[in-house]
């Protein structure tokens, strides 16, 4: 086991979150996220990042249950999908969401984009500050934040958003949003921090890579630690499981992360949280 791999950072709140989870987009419910969160479980993750709309809460929730895992030992994170922005509507989801966890409190609620088209993200963190307040999340977070949507929730808000989950890896690394939530003590989250798998054959990546003899994957989710990012890679293989855990037993040169922030391009994999409307 990695003991490592529990090794957290402080949220502006105190809560501690794990740097490495596994992310579960598009693992199947049933079988296949089941045992993907057991073995990563079983090597010692510690934090699980899924999403309702992800369609697989019920077997986290399963997974999570089977394990032998104290429950005040996990950073279980979902998220509140857009087709449920609102104040009522975000509580229900909450309910809903918990119920298929198997959980009686959440550790991280994510509202999943901001979804400017329906002008509602105010009232949503509304309902995630309400949660909060009563006991039955202990962080709140956005996720898709861009510093504009940030600044309106700071300006509107009780609780300053806890985490900001975000597209983040060597060809999109957000440094204006980086620091703007750094200010604001906002723990920036890496999503698809191995951009699905396109960046394995990178020159500069292979290169460094075999320098320290550890795989691509392993650079980039330790370049992520290594800045102050939080990282949920996903793989349902238990060997890349684990191998993406193994990444607490080296630290790259400044020199090689200045390498690896160098090759960003700011050019997003996905759509811009500014004209993603899907519900
Ligand atoms: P990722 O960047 O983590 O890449 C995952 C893919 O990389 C796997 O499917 C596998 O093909 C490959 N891979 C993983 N480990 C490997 C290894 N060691 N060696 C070789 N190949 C390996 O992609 P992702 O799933 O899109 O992102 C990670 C998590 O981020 C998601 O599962 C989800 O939890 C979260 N996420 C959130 C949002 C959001 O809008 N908030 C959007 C996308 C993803």
């Amino acid at each position: 086991m990695v003991k490592e791999l529990q090794s957290t950072t402080t949220l502006h709140n105190g809560v501690k979150m794990p740097w490495v989870g596994l992310g579960v987009f598009k693992v199947q419910d049933g079988e296949e996220v089941v045992s993907s969160v057991k073995a990563a479980l079983e090597v010692g993750y510690r934090s699980i990042d899924t999403a309702a709309i992800y369609a697989n809460e019920e077997g986290v929730g399963k997974a999570i249950a089977e394990s032998n895992v104290p429950r005040e030992e996990l950073f279980v994170t979902t998220k509140v999908w857009n087709a449920d922005h609102g104040y009522e509507e975000t509580l229900a989801a909450f309910d809903v969401s918990l119920k298929k966890l198997g959980l009686d409190y959440l550790d991280l609620y994510l509202i999943h984009w901001p979804l400017p088209s329906q002008g509602k993200y105010i009232e949503t963190w509304k309902a995630l500050e309400q949660l909060y307040k009563d006991g039955r999340v202990r962080a709140i977070g956005v996720s898709n934040f861009k510093i504009h949507h940030l600044e309106d929730i700071i300006a509107n808000c009780e609780v300053i958003p806890l985490v900001n989950q975000v597209e983040y890896h060597p060809r999109f690394n957000q440094s204006e949003l980086h620091a703007f939530c750094k200010k604001h003590g906002i723990q920036l989250e890496a999503w698809s921090p191995l951009m699905q798998g396109g960046l394995f054959e990178e020159p500069v990546l292979v290169e460094i890579a075999e320098k320290y003899k550890k795989s691509t994957a392993q650079i980039i989710i330790r370049w992520d630690i290594q800045n102050g990012v939080v990282t949920i890679p996903k793989s349902v293989k238990p060997h890349r499981i684990a191998e993406n855990a193994e990444v607490f037993d080296f630290e790259l040169s400044q020199e090689d992360m200045d390498k690896i922030n160098n090759l960003n391009t700011n050019q997003r994999m996905f759509a811009d949280p500014d004209d993603f409307n899907r519900v």
